[in-house]
């Protein structure tokens, strides 16, 4: 089962994808935590991302696309990724559906937690002052909601086309939407096994 989390900074990925790792030993694959690893280490590529990192710009898609190849060559006997944070543009989405492929897999399912634009705004303040995170600051949380809103949207109507985005109510508390979640992944595995039963 491979499965992406999708929707804008701050709509609780990271959060819900941990709760996936634990409870269904999927292997979270989250480009930000790759890049923050990068940066924190001074790698070359670490140096070369940390300020579009802090601006909140999206950082080139050739560079997330190869972390992400990195780590699904190395996982092969993997139950299934949750991709967290990626893809974040047409281009990435591409690659991955050309990446699993290669790899006789697929993107099963897309679930976008829904959310409202103000409560981010708020909810974003508090992390900021919470854990310090440069890019939780104000100007570049704008920055990193603009860059969703421009290039990552329109990931929406391209796996809508593909039959594989489910929308739930990422309002709710973290709880009901990791119930919503795995409320989803039982269906799309119980139909799966019927399918490969008839
Ligand atoms: P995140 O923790 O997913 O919000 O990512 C933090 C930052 O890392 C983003 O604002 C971008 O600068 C960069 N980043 C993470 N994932 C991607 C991606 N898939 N494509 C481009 N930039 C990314």
């Amino acid at each position: 089962m491979n499965l992406i989390l999708f929707g804008p900074p701050a709509a609780g990925k990271g959060t819900q994808a941990k709760r996936l790792v634990e409870r269904r030993s999927l292997t979270q694959l989250s480009t930000g935590d790759m890049l923050r690893a990068a940066r924190s280490s001074g790698s070359p590529l670490g140096k070369k991302v940390a300020a579009i990192i802090d601006s909140g710009k999206l950082v080139s898609d050739s560079i997330v696309v190869e972390l992400i190849e990195e780590r699904v060559s190395s996982c092969m006997g993997c139950a299934g990724f949750v991709f967290d944070g990626f893809p974040r543009t047409l281009a990435q989405a591409k690659s991955l559906d050309g990446l699993m492929a290669r790899y006789g897999q697929n993107v099963d399912v897309v679930i976008r937690l829904e959310v409202d634009e103000e409560a981010l705004i708020a909810r974003i303040s508090q992390r900021f002052e919470a854990e310090g995170r440069a890019d939780d600051n104000p100007d570049a949380f704008l920055t990193r909601l603009n860059a969703y809103k421009a290039q990552t949207a329109p990931l929406i109507p391209y796996y809508r086309e593909q039959s594989k985005l489910v929308g739930i109510d990422g309002m709710a508390d973290m709880d009901a939407v990791s119930a919503q979640i795995s409320a989803v992944l039982d269906q799309h595995e119980h139909r799966k096994m019927v399918d490969s039963a008839g």
